[in-house]
């Protein structure tokens, strides 16, 4: 996506580890604009499959899948990552570890908006070892909802997570690839040298 590409390369922070830091208009402040073409994006891409449900988690997922969700007019489940007193014990729940936090989250979701009749698209920001979203797929397995595919953001291409989904027979679509970083600058996957 032209549009997430140029952004990135005028806002994105190339950090040491091979973090890529967008807290300009995703991770903090947030770009409602771009959210909606990202969200529209997704809906293009996705448009002839059935989509009942989108699943994220919180938090930076969360502004990708609502747009989303408000385009293909579906609700949004976001997981939650600590365990809120309110939720009671019927949960999924599945262990996420992250690399970028060094810490493991049990990530959780009311059994009450997943159903078996589901049809989700998991939608995250990143993608980078594939921890976050294979833990949202175990919660759609354990719904037993069918698994309409996976719309990430920002894919560290580099990285094993784009496998690790493939892999699984599930369909992923990625808006931005990154192929490597150089220094500041940010190469994407089938960009050509200028
Ligand atoms: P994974 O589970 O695929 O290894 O990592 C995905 C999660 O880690 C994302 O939800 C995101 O929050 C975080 N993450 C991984 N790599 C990056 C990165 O380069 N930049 C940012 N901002 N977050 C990242």
């Amino acid at each position: 996506m032209e549009l997430l590409e140029e952004r990135i390369r005028q806002d994105g922070l190339v950090l040491p580890g091979n973090v890529l830091k967008v807290n300009q208009f995703l991770n903090h402040q947030i770009d409602p604009q771009l959210m909606y073409a990202i969200g529209q994006e997704f809906a293009r891409l996705f448009a002839p499959e059935k989509i009942t449900k989108i699943l994220t988690v919180e938090a930076s997922g969360i502004a990708p899948a609502i747009m989303a969700g408000l385009v293909l007019n579906v609700p949004v489940v976001f997981a939650r990552k600590k365990k809120p007193s309110t939720l009671n014990d019927d949960v999924y729940t599945a262990e996420v570890y992250s690399y970028t936090k060094q810490v493991t989250n049990t990530i959780s979701v009311d059994q009450k908006f997943l159903s078996a009749t589901d049809h989700v698209l998991v939608i995250d920001d990143f993608l980078a070892n594939g921890q976050a979203v294979n833990g949202l797929l175990e919660i759609c397995r354990q719904a037993q909802v069918q698994i309409v595919g996976v719309g990430i953001v920002v894919e560290k291409s580099f990285q094993e997570g784009a496998k690790l989904i493939k892999d699984q027979g599930v369909r992923l679509e990625s808006l931005a690839r990154i192929a490597s970083f150089e220094g500041d600058k940010v190469h994407f996957v089938g960009e050509t040298d200028e």
